[in-house]
């Protein structure tokens, strides 16, 4: 199934809203499995409209439109699509009902010109808007073959009709038919991952197999589909004994999970907590467990200590072991997560403390070097690490690295 997102409205390409029903249809759609082609962006402009939309009509089994549902005159989405396919625009007097009774609830006369949001392409099926005035529709077009979803512009009311018709439709669509598995590989690079995944990549066609990649993860989707029919979940099962035999040891989760969410998990099982002392990565690893809820039953301390002195003051870090070795060592990476262990009296505790650039990289310690400390159970272990990319990237990578040598 492929998709296109017609967004509609001049705000957009002036740059006054962001275009997150884009953002946020995509992500529904990826999860039903539909893969999103396209994304146009419009005025409100008819003739730019009409092009546009012919334009997905042809390429795509399903368009998706949002905005120019409502009253006003430059709201002209449903009379654009109805002169494309050459429907009348019909009145539904039940939507006209509930757009009065809409009115009534909060008091308020209806204009006339509200009137229109009752009006649709003759056969369209409307979905009721609890949210909002301007009901929403789907019209499926026989001579191009095309579902088209007309949803308001709103990012409140989108997701509210989405969720509560939308996904329905689609699912019940002949997508129903559909297996997906979600692997989440940490510390192997996408390239790394294709390369040894190559020969299954360019030769499935069903089963199909995709990645998505992002600064030490990699989410690996494998996906049956059968239109009418059954998808094969055993062929999904199989395909992904193939990869876990070739790639098995980077596999953190087969539900695409996030490693801190597996690893959060493995703590609670085992009724132990973690602590963390992070010099370049700001507080960013913590938090990346603190996001989630429930984090207070394994997290026993974090603490950010970006200077010499707070790594001396709060951690015992020796001031010898600073002026000697660099704050950017494998010496003050072990003392910084011992540190840490026994302050917090945690049973695994992580440092990091590294150079995360842009400036401060020398030909002795580049820009990208960080070490990594992990304490367990007594035991300590620091390892090296040359990271690329930017600040942000180096600091989501020693994160996900971080995170891998906890979980091992
Ligand atoms: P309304 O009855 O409010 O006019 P509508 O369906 O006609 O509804 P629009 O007029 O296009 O929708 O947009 C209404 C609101 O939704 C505006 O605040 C607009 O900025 C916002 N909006 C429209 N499209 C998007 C989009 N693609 N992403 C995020 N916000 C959007
Ligand atoms: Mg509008």
């Amino acid at each position: 199934m492929k998709a296109g997102i017609l967004a509609i409205g001049t705000e957009l390409l002036m740059g006054k809203t962001v275009n997150t029903n884009a953002t946020y249809l995509s992500q529904e759609l990826h999860k039903l499995g539909i893969s999103v082609y396209y994304h146009y962006t419009v005025g409100d402009n008819p003739e730019r409209i009409a092009k546009h939309f012919k334009q997905l009509m042809e390429m795509c089994d399903l368009v998706f439109t949002t905005g120019g549902l409502g009253p006003t005159l430059d709201d002209i989405t449903k009379e654009i699509i109805a002169d494309v396919l050459g429907l009348d625009m019909v009145l539904d007097p039940h939507s006209l009902e509930r757009i009065k009774t809409r009115f009534k609830m909060f008091n308020r006369e209806m204009p006339e010109s509200n009137t229109r949001q009752a009006y649709f392409p003759e056969g369209a099926i409307i979905l009721d808007n609890e949210q909002g005035t301007a009901p929403a529709c789907i019209i499926e077009a026989k001579e191009y073959n095309t579902g088209i979803l007309v949803m308001p512009g709103p990012p409140k009311e989108l997701k509210h009709i989405f969720e509560s018709h939308i996904a329905a439709y689609l699912k019940n669509k002949a997508l129903n038919s559909m297996t997906s598995k979600y692997l989440s590989i940490y510390d192997l690079g996408e390239s790394a991952v294709e390369d040894q995944l190559m020969d299954l990549i360019q030769g499935q066609s069903n089963p199909t197999l995709a990645t998505y990649a992002g600064d030490g993860k990699v989410l690996l989707r494998i996906t049956s589909s059968g239109l009418g029919d059954h998808s094969d979940k055993h062929a999904v099962e199989r395909l992904c004994e193939q990869i876990k035999s070739r790639i098995g040891d980077y596999i953190v989760s087969e539900n695409g999970e996030d490693l801190e969410v597996v690893v959060m998990n493995q703590l609670l099982a085992r009724g132990i907590k973690i602590a963390f002392a992070e010099s370049c990565t700001g507080g960013l690893l913590s938090y990346t467990f603190i996001r989630h809820p429930g984090a207070s039953d394994v997290v026993a301390t974090s603490l950010v200590t970006y200077s010499n002195l707070s790594k001396s003051t709060y951690l015992g870090v020796k001031t010898d072991t600073l002026t000697n070795y660099g704050a950017v060592s494998h010496q003050t990476c072990y003392e910084m997560v011992k540190g840490v262990a026994e302050s917090s009296g945690a049973e695994i505790a992580i440092s990091t403390t590294g150079i995360a650039g842009p400036g401060g990289g020398s030909s002795e310690k580049p820009v990208g070097l960080v070490y990594i400390g992990i304490y367990y159970n007594g035991e300590i272990m620091t390892v090296e690490n040359k990271f690329t990319g930017d600040r942000e990237s180096i600091q989501r990578r020693t994160v996900n690295k971080a995170l891998k040598l906890a979980y091992d």
